[in-house]
C-alpha cells in the first residue's frame, strides 16, 4: 500500500486571518460609481478595501479599480505641500510654500477680479463630485465663467434626454433589469454606471433577455452580448431613426402611451413665414391645443377625458392650420430617406439586419409585455388595476453623444424609446430621482449683462436650460458672455459648458481676455483638451509687446502630479478620497435608483500623511477671505468655520434643502426637506455613510404621470409641483431657436450663424453627417478613430496606481486585421496615424471585432514623460499615446469662421469624429516610442523618489 503523502503534513492554515484591526465605511472614488466600501486599516494605515454588501449601489461588489484603490491612495504620484511657480510656466520648476501664502495668495487674485469684473475669473472642473458646492460657490463669486467636464464627456446625453424625456441614462435613469426582455446598448464600453451595469446584465442573462450592443468595438459589455453591432462611428443616429421606420411603417407604436404621456398629439401650428409657425396652438390659459375626435373640436391637450386625434389637418379658431406632432414625425421618418435599404451602407450595418432588429424590438414591446399586478393612481387621479410594461431596455453613453450630431442622434434614440411606450414602463427605461424632471428642467442660465456685477452674487447657477433665444448668455451685438462661449449662437443649449474651448478661447482673448483661470481635478494640460500641442503652447504663450502670458494667472488644485501641474503659476495638493468629507447629493448627480431617493457620503478614514487639504475645504476657506456673502456673516466671521463637514449640515440651498437629504431637522426626523440637523454626519456614519429612502411599490413606475410619485417627489423637495411631466417629442424650444434664425423675435442671430441655427434646431430628430469628415476630404482621411473606456481605468485615474498600470500600463492602435493586410500592416508593426490636424506614431494591434473602417484605443493611458511621478522610460510615455494630439479643437474655416470642432446645440465636443489616415512606418523609420514626445516634466520638488517596483502590505517598502 502506498503511505498517504499528505499524513505527516502538520500545517495549521488559518483560513481567515484578520487582516485590520478597524473598520470605516465611506464611499468609492476610483470611478464615477460611487460604490459603498469598507475600509479595512491596521495599525492606521490602509490595508484593505472591501464592497459593502448594504449599499444600494454595489451590495457588495468591488471591481479592479475599486480594491486597488489602496495604491491610488498611497501613490507616488501624490502631491505633497503647495507650490509656487519659479520657473518659465511648463517647466516645472515650483518651490515649496506654506498653505498660508497659498491662500492669501490665492485670495488676493479673487479678490481683485471680483472687485473688478468677475468675468475674469475662469473656474473650471474635472470629473469631480461636488460641483453644487462649486457651481454654488462661483454663483456667489459672480462668474458665469463656471462648468465642469460635461462639455467634453457626455452633454449630448444629458441634454437631449432632459429636452426630450426630463431624465437621461446613468445618473437620471437605468434599465429595468428584473423585466426587460430585450436590451440595446448603444455606444458603451465601460461605463460611469460600472457595477449596477454588470450586475444588471448579469440578471438580464438569468432570465434570458437578448442583449444587443451597438458599437463599432467589441470591448467590455459587448463581449457578453448576444448580438454585436459593429456600427460605423457617427452613424447611430441613422439606424435608430431606420428603426423608427421600420416601426411606423408596420404600426408597431404604443399610440395609447402617446396619447397619455407625450406630446404627440399637441396641434404645431403650420403657418410658413409667420412668427409663431411651428409652435403649439394654445388657448387663453396657455394650455396646449390638440383636436378631441370625441367632441369633433378643440380642446385643451391637458384635459385627461379627450380622445385627441394624432393625425390630419385641423383648423384653429383663427382659420389658420394645425397638424398634431405625431403627424409630422410620421412624415418625417417613413419616408424613405430613412428606410434600412437607403442607410445600411453609411451604417455598414446590412438592411436585413436593421429590419430585424426593429421587429426584434417590436416583438419583445408589443409581444411580451410585462404586467405587475399593482394598482396605482395617475396624474387625474385615475386608478389603473395593473402596471403595464413594454420590456425593452435602453442605455446608451458618449460614444454616440461625442460626435457633433450627437444630441439629434440622443434625441433620436429617446424617441425610439418613447414610441414603443418603455420609458418609464415595466420592462423599459426607468428614472432615478430627482428625475424625472419637468422638460426642460426650469433652471434658466445665469450671466447676462445686468445679471453680473463687481463684488455681487449672481442670482442663479451659470449652468441651466434655454427655453429660448431670450434665454442665451450674449451682448447686444449677438458676441458670447461667457469665455467658453456656452449659450451663445454657437452653442445655445450648452447645458454643461464647454471645457475643451476654455484654454483656447482665454489665450485668444475670443470673446475677451480672463484673468484667473482656475482648474481642479481637470487635466486640461493634457488629456482633457483636444489639440493637445496646441493646448500646452497656448498655456505658454506669452504677449509680445507686455512679455506677460496671455493667460496671466493659473491655479490648479490636485491630489497628484499630472501634466496639468507645471503649467500652474500657483498648485493646492488635494487629499485623497479616503482623507476627506465629501457629499454625494442629490442637488448634484445622486446614488438613487429606480425604487428610492439616495445620497451618500464620503468619510475620512485614514488622516492626510502630507501638508495637503482637501480641495472642498480650501475653496470654502478662499470664499470666507474673500468675503462672499454666501460663506461669511454679516459681520464678517466665517458661516462655516468648520469648513466642508460644517458646510454640508448646515448649508441651505433653499429653505429645508441643503447638500444631504437624510436626517433632517433638529433631531434628525425629516427627510429630503428640513431644517440642517447638527448631527447629520455622525448619521450618515451611523448608517454606513448613505441615506436612502424606498419608494412604495405604487409608486414606481410611470413616475411621469404617477400621482402618488409625484407628491412624494414634491415632499422630498425633488421637483416643485406634482403637475405631469409631458414627455417632448416634439421640442418647442428648438422652434423658438430656428424662429428667430428666420428673422422672428427681438433676439436673433447674426447674420452668420442664421444658416446653422435654421438647420439644427430642427424640433424633431435628424441625422446629418459628422462635421469633420464632411469638411475633409474623406478619401484622404478613411477611418474613424476612437477611444474606448476600460474596465481597469477611469480615463486617466489609474495612471498613479501600480496595479491598474499593470493592467494598462501601454496602449495600441486596434484595426480589423483584414483592413490592415489591406493595408500592408502586421500586428505589432508600427504605423503613422494622421489627421487634417496632426500626426502621431503608434504600435498595432489587430483583432476581429471591430468595424472596418474604424481604428480605436484605449482612453487616457499614453502620458507625458515625467509626469505622475513615473519613470522616464515608463511605458505609458514610450509606447502609450493619445489621439488628443489628432484632434482640432476648432473645425476647418468656413465663410471665414472657424466654429469649436462641437455639436451645434449644445457644445458637445466632437472627438469621436475623427478622421484619419494610417499608414505603415518604413522598416529603417527611427525609434520604436510613440509619437509625439515632449521635453520630460520635472518632479514636483521634495517628490518621493519614483520606485521601480511599488508593493504593498507586509512588505510594502520600495525598492
Ligand atoms: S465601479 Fe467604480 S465606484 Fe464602484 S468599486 Fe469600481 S471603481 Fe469603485
Amino acid at each position: 500500500m502506498i503511505p498517504n503523502p499528505f499524513e505527516t503534513v502538520r500545517e495549521v492554515v488559518d483560513p481567515s486571518p484578520p487582516v485590520s484591526d478597524a473598520v470605516k465605511y465611506t464611499t468609492c472614488y476610483m470611478c464615477a460609481c460611487r460604490c459603498g466600501i469598507k475600509v479595512h486599516l491596521k495599525d492606521g494605515k490602509v490595508r484593505y478595501i472591501e464592497g459593502n454588501r448594504n449599499h444600494p449601489v454595489n451590495k457588495g461588489v468591488l471591481c479592479a479599480k475599486g480594491s486597488a484603490g489602496i495604491m491610488t491612495h498611497y501613490s507616488p504620484a501624490r502631491l505633497t505641500k503647495p507650490l509656487k511657480r519659479v520657473g518659465p510656466r511648463g517647466s516645472g520648476e515650483f518651490e515649496e510654500i506654506e498653505w498660508e501664502e497659498a491662500l492669501s495668495t490665492a485670495a488676493g487674485w479673487l479678490k481683485e477680479i471680483r472687485a473688478r469684473d468677475p468675468r475674469k475669473l475662469a473656474f473650471f472642473t474635472g470629473r469631480d463630485q461636488s460641483q453644487s458646492l462649486t457651481g454654488w460657490w462661483a454663483s456667489n463669486f459672480g462668474t458665469p465663467n463656471h462648468a465642469a467636464h460635461g462639455g467634453f464627456c457626455s452633454v449630448n446625453m444629458a441634454a437631449g434626454g432632459l429636452y426630450t424625456i426630463g431624465g437621461s441614462f446613468w445618473e437620471f435613469g437605468e434599465p429595468d433589469w428584473e423585466h426587460a426582455r430585450y436590451f440595446v446598448m448603444f455606444g458603451v464600453a465601460e461605463d460611469h454606471d460600472s457595477n449596477p451595469i454588470k450586475a444588471g446584465l448579469g440578471k438580464l442573462k438569468g432570465h434570458g433577455a437578448k442583449f444587443v450592443s451597438v458599437n463599432p468595438v467589441r470591448t467590455g459589455y459587448s463581449a457578453i452580448a448576444d448580438e454585436w453591432v459593429g456600427i460605423r462611428p457617427g452613424t447611430d443616429g441613422l439606424l435608430i431613426l431606420a428603426i423608427v421606420h421600420e416601426l411606423l411603417k408596420a404600426r408597431r407604436v404604443d399610440l395609447d402611451y402617446l396619447v397619455r404621456y407625450t406630446n404627440a398629439h399637441w396641434l404645431v401650428i403650420q403657418a410658413p413665414g409667420s412668427a409663431d409657425d411651428g409652435l403649439f396652438a394654445r388657448d387663453a390659459d396657455g394650455n396646449p391645443l390638440c383636436f378631441d375626435r370625441k367632441a369633433g373640436s378643440l380642446a385643451s391637450a391637458m384635459l385627461p377625458d379627450v380622445a385627441p386625434a394624432l393625425v390630419g389637418e385641423h383648423t384653429l379658431a383663427d382659420g389658420r392650420t394645425a397638424v398634431p406632432a405625431f403627424q409630422l414625425l410620421h412624415d418625417r421618418y417613413v419616408d424613405d430617406e430613412y428606410a434600412p435599404d437607403a442607410v445600411a451602407e453609411r451604417c455598414g450595418v446590412p438592411a436585413d439586419t436593421i429590419r430585424r432588429l426593429a421587429a426584434e424590438i417590436a416583438h419583445a414591446a408589443f409581444e411580451q409585455e410585462v404586467v405587475i399586478e399593482q394598482p396605482w393612481t395617475d396624474w387625474a387621479g385615475r386608478r389603473h388595476d395593473r402596471m403595464i410594461g413594454r420590456p425593452v431596455a435602453m442605455h446608451a453613453m458618449r460614444g454616440i453623444s461625442a460626435h457633433s450630431n450627437g444630441f439629434h442622434t440622443c434625441r433620436a434614440l429617446h424617441l425610439l424609446q418613447v414610441l414603443i411606450g418603455s420609458i418609464d414602463a415595466p420592462g423599459g427605461f426607468r428614472y432615478k430621482p430627482p428625475f424625472p424632471k419637468p422638460v426642460p428642467p426650469p433652471v434658466k442660465p445665469v450671466g447676462k449683462a445686468d445679471q453680473v456685477k463687481p463684488n455681487t452674487p449672481m442670482a442663479g447657477p451659470p449652468l441651466g436650460f434655454p427655453l429660448g433665444p431670450e434665454d442665451l448668455l450674449i451682448e447686444d451685438d449677438g458676441s458670447p458672455r461667457r469665455i467658453d462661449k456656452a449659450y451663445s449662437w454657437e452653442a445655445p443649449v450648452a447645458a454643461h459648458g464647454l471645457m475643451h474651448m476654455v484654454i483656447r478661447n482665454a489665450w485668444a482673448g475670443d470673446p475677451y481676455p480672463v484673468d484667473l483661470l482656475f482648474m481642479y481635478m481637470a487635466n486640461m494640460g493634457w488629456n482633457s483638451s483636444m489639440n493637445t500641442a496646441g493646448t500646452m503652447a497656448m498655456l505658454t504663450d506669452k504677449d509680445p509687446e507686455t512679455g506677460e502670458y496671455r493667460i496671466p494667472k493659473i491655479i490648479y488644485a490636485d491630489a497628484y502630479a499630472s501634466e496639468t501641474i507645471a503649467y500652474a503659476d500657483l498648485v493646492l495638493p488635494d487629499t485623497t478620497y479616503l482623507e476627506r468629507w465629501d457629499c454625494i447629493s442629490l442637488l448634484d448627480r445622486p446614488i438613487c435608483d429606480a425604487d428610492g431617493a439616495a445620497d451618500s457620503i464620503r468619510q475620512p478614514v485614514v488622516a492626510p500623511d502630507r501638508d495637503v487639504r482637501p480641495f472642498q475645504d480650501v475653496l470654502i476657506d478662499l470664499g470666507m477671505r474673500i468675503g462672499l456673502p454666501g460663506l461669511t456673516k454679516e459681520d464678517g466671521s466665517p458661516r462655516y468655520p468648520g469648513g466642508y463637514p460644517d458646510y454640508l449640515a448646515n448649508h441651505e440651498r433653499s429653505p429645508g434643502i441643503g447638500p444631504l437629504a437624510g436626517w433632517r431637522g433638529t433631531d434628525g426626523s425629516k427627510e429630503g426637506k428640513g431644517e440642517p440637523n447638527p448631527d447629520q454626519l455622525s448619521r450618515y456614519v451611523d448608517n454606513q455613510c448613505f441615506w436612502r429612502h424606498e419608494f412604495k411599490p405604487e409608486e414606481r413606475y410611470f413616475k411621469h404621470g404617477n400621482k402618488d410619485y409625484l407628491e412624494t417627489a414634491v415632499a422630498l423637495g425633488l421637483i416643485g409641483k406634482a403637475d405631469p411631466i409631458v414627455i417632448q417629442l416634439y421640442s418647442e424650444p428648438l422652434q423658438r431657436f430656428r424662429l428667430a434664425a428666420q428673422g422672428h423675435g427681438d433676439v436673433q442671430p447674426p447674420e452668420q450663424h442664421r444658416e446653422r441655427i435654421a438647420t439644427y434646431f430642427d424640433p424633431l430628430p435628424f441625422w446629418y453627417p459628422p462635421f469633420e469628415g464632411e469638411a475633409l476630404d474623406e478619401a484622404a482621411f478613411p477611418m474613424h478613430a476612437i477611444t474606448q473606456r476600460p474596465a481597469a481605468m477611469y480615463h486617466s485615474w489609474g495612471t498613479m496606481n501600480a496595479w491598474l498600470r499593470q493592467i494598462h500600463g501601454l496602449n495600441k492602435l486596434h484595426m480589423s486585421r483584414e483592413r490592415a493586410e489591406k493595408l500592408g500592416i502586421a500586428d505589432g508593426d508600427w504605423v503613422a496615424v494622421t489627421s487634417h490636424h496632426g500626426r502621431i506614431k503608434a504600435q498595432v494591434k489587430l483583432m476581429e471585432g471591430v468595424n472596418p473602417d474604424t481604428a480605436w484605443t484605449w482612453n487616457a493611458i499614453g502620458k507625458r514623460r515625467g509626469a505622475w511621478n513615473l519613470a522616464a522610460d515608463a511605458p505609458e510615455a514610450t509606447k502609450g499615446f493619445l489621439l488628443n494630439h489628432l484632434i482640432a479643437e476648432l473645425l476647418p474655416e468656413q465663410g471665414g469662421y472657424r466654429y469649436a470642432n462641437s455639436d451645434p446645440v449644445t457644445g458637445q465636443a466632437a472627438w469621436y469624429d475623427l478622421r484619419v489616415r494610417i499608414e505603415k512606418v518604413a522598416a529603417d523609420a527611427p525609434g520604436t516610442v510613440a509619437e509625439p514626445q515632449f521635453d520630460p516634466l520635472a518632479a514636483p520638488p521634495n517628490a518621493p523618489r519614483a520606485p521601480a517596483i511599488v508593493r504593498h502590505g507586509a512588505k510594502e517598502a520600495a525598492e
